[in-house]
C-alpha cells in the first residue's frame, strides 16, 4: 500500500500526537504511523477488576508542568489529587520513620548531609543550562564522571548516600553509577530542581488524571481519525533533499518531512538509507532505556489509610523501593503502585512472575503489615519487555555523551526531524515534555503556521 502527505510523524506517543495535531492545525497534511496496535507508547492504562482503568504507564502530573496541565484542559479532562493522608514511611540504614510532612526523623546527621547533597545538586543543575547543558562551564568535568563519582564526593554519610542512590533510581530507573553526572544535572534543571522531581504535593507526584493518563493520546488520536495507521512499524526510511520514504510493515509512505518521534534507542533501530551522520548515530548509541517494573497491587479497600497510612513508601534496602497509594478516584478498590527500579528490575525480572510478585508481596507486608500479602488482583508490566519502549521511563546519556553528541539531539538532518520527551529542554523525561517536544518540533517544519508557545 502506498499513501503520501505532506510530513509522516513515525510513532503515536504523546510527543508524535501532539506534532501531529499542531501540524494538521497548521494546514499540513499529515500521516502517523505507529508501531504497536494502540496509541500512546508509554502511557497505557490497565483495567481493574469491575472495569475501571489503572495506569500501567506514566500517569502522574504535576506544577510546573504547564503543557501537559494545559493539554489536559483543553481535552476537557481532570486531574485529582494523589492521596497523601496520614503517616509516610521512610527506611533508611536500619531505621525507620513513619512522618507526616516532608521530612523523616532519621539520624541528623544524615539529615544534614542530605540537606547539604541537595542543596550542592540544585546548584550543580542550575548551572546546567537546560537547552544545551553541553555549553555549561563545567560540562567537561561533569560529563566525565557518573552521578555515583559525584554524589561519593558530595555526600558525606553512608545514609546520606543511600538515600541519592534510591532517588537516582526512582527518577531514572537507573542506578547512578550508570548515568552521566551532567545528564543528571540537565533532567534535575529541567525539572526546576530536585524537589519538583520527588514531591508528591508541590511536585511531580502531585496530582493524576481522571479516567488514566492514556486518555490523553487516546483523546488526541480520536481527533486525527484516519490520519493515524496503527500497527505499522517503521523499519527503514529513504530521504533526501527533496523527501523521505518511510517503510513502515507493508506500507510505503512519501512525505517531504518526517518526524521520529520515538526515543533514542528505537530510532537507532531504524535503517536510513543513506546512513545518518556519525554524530547523530554516535549518539543513539549512547543513550539506553532505564529499567523498571511496575506493579499495582489490588485490595477490597485502601485497608493503610484505616491503619493511619498515606501509602506512600520509601526503603534503601527493599527491592520495591518506592509506593505510592493509587487507588482510583472512585475510592475502591484499593491499590498500592510500586516500582522496581533499575537493578531491582535487572533481579526482579530474572526472578519470574512467582518469585516476583512473592518478593513485591514481601516488601508490601515490611511497610504496611501482614493485610498487604492478600490482594485481590496483581497487575505488572516490565517496560524492557515491550519491543517498542525497550525499557523506561526514559532513556539517559551515559557519560561523554551530551559534550561529543548533544548537538544532534535536536538539529534536523535534511527533512529527517526529531521529537520525543528526551529532546525536550523542560521536564525532559516526562508527559511534559514529550507535549514540548511535539510543539517545537511543529514549529520547526512550519514556523509561520503554528500558534502554541515556545
Ligand atoms: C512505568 C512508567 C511510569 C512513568 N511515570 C510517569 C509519570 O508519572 N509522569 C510522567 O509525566 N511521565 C511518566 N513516565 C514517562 C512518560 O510516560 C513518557 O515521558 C512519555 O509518555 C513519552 O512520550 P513520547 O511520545 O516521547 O514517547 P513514547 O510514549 O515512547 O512514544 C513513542 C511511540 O513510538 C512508537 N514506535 C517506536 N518505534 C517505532 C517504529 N519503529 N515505528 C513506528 N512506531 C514506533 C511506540 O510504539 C510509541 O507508541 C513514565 C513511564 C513509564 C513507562
Amino acid at each position: 500500500m502506498e499513501k503520501s502527505a505532506d510530513v509522516v510523524v513515525v510513532g503515536a506517543g504523546i510527543a508524535g500526537l501532539v506534532a501531529a495535531r499542531e501540524l494538521a492545525r497548521g494546514g499540513r497534511e499529515v500521516l502517523v504511523v505507529e508501531a504497536r496496535e494502540r496509541v500512546g507508547g508509554r502511557l497505557l492504562n490497565a483495567e481493574l477488576a469491575g472495569g475501571l482503568p489503572i495506569e500501567v504507564g506514566g500517569q502522574w502530573v504535576g506544577p510546573g508542568q504547564d503543557r501537559v496541565l494545559a493539554l489536559i484542559r483543553e481535552l476537557d479532562l481532570k486531574t485529582f489529587p494523589t492521596f497523601t493522608d496520614g503517616r509516610h514511611i521512610a527506611e533508611l540504614g536500619t531505621a525507620r520513620s513513619e512522618y507526616t510532612g516532608r521530612i523523616p526523623r532519621l539520624n541528623p546527621a544524615a539529615l544534614a548531609d542530605i540537606a547539604q547533597t541537595q542543596w550542592r545538586l540544585d546548584r550543580m543543575a542550575r548551572r546546567v543550562a537546560a537547552r544545551e547543558p553541553w555549553l555549561a562551564e563545567d560540562a567537561d568535568r561533569l560529563d566525565g564522571q557518573t552521578f555515583a563519582t559525584w554524589l561519593h564526593r558530595t555526600a558525606r554519610t553512608r545514609d546520606g548516600r543511600a538515600f541519592f542512590r534510591l532517588i537516582t533510581e526512582a527518577v531514572f530507573s537507573a542506578g547512578p553509577e550508570d548515568v552521566s553526572a551532567l545528564w543528571a544535572g540537565f533532567y534535575i534543571g529541567a525539572a526546576g530542581g530536585l524537589d519538583a522531581l520527588i514531591n508528591t504535593e508541590g511536585g511531580a507526584q502531585q496530582d493524576r488524571i481522571v479516567g488514566g493518563s492514556q486518555r490523553i493520546p487516546l483523546a488526541l488520536a480520536e481527533r486525527l481519525g484516519d490520519r493515524l495507521l496503527l500497527g505499522a512499524p517503521v523499519g527503514a526510511i529513504e530521504w533526501d533533499a527533496a523527501g523521505v520514504r518511510v517503510i513502515a510493515g507493508g506500507t510505503v509512505v512519501r512525505a517531504r518531512r518526517a518526524v521520529l518521534a520515538i526515543p533514542p534507542p528505537l530510532a537507532a533501530r531504524i535503517r536510513f538509507t543513506p546512513g545518518l551522520p556519525g554524530d547523530r548515530d554516535q549518539l543513539v548509541q549512547r543513550m539506553p532505556m532505564g529499567r523498571v517494573i511496575k506493579v499495582n497491587v489490588v485490595y477490597d479497600e485502601p485497608f493503610w489509610r484505616r491503619d493511619g497510612f498515606s501509602g506512600q513508601a520509601n526503603s534503601d534496602s527493599r527491592p520495591l523501593g518506592t509506593v505510592f497509594d493509587n487507588t482510583p478516584h472512585e475510592g475502591a478498590p484499593g491499590v498500592l503502585v510500586g516500582f522496581l527500579e533499575g537493578r531491582h528490575a535487572d533481579i526482579g525480572a530474572r526472578l519470574g512472575p512467582g518469585g516476583r510478585r512473592a518478593q513485591v508481596l514481601a516488601d508490601l507486608v515490611g511497610y504496611f503489615g501482614p493485610k498487604a500479602g492478600d490482594p485481590i488482583d496483581y497487575i505488572e508490566r516490565d517496560w524492557a519487555e515491550e519491543e517498542f519502549s525497550r525499557g523506561c521511563y526514559g532513556a539517559f546519556a551515559a557519560p561523554a555523551t551530551l559534550t561529543r553528541f548533544g548537538r544532534a539531539l535536536r538539529a534536523p538532518i535534511g527533512p529527517l526531524h526529531w521529537a520525543g520527551t528526551e529532546t525536550a529542554t523542560r521536564w525532559a523525561g516526562y508527559m511534559d515534555g514529550a507535549v514540548e517536544s511535539g510543539q517545537r518540533v511543529a514549529r520547526e517544519i512550519a514556523p509561520t503556521a503554528i500558534v502554541s508557545p515556545a
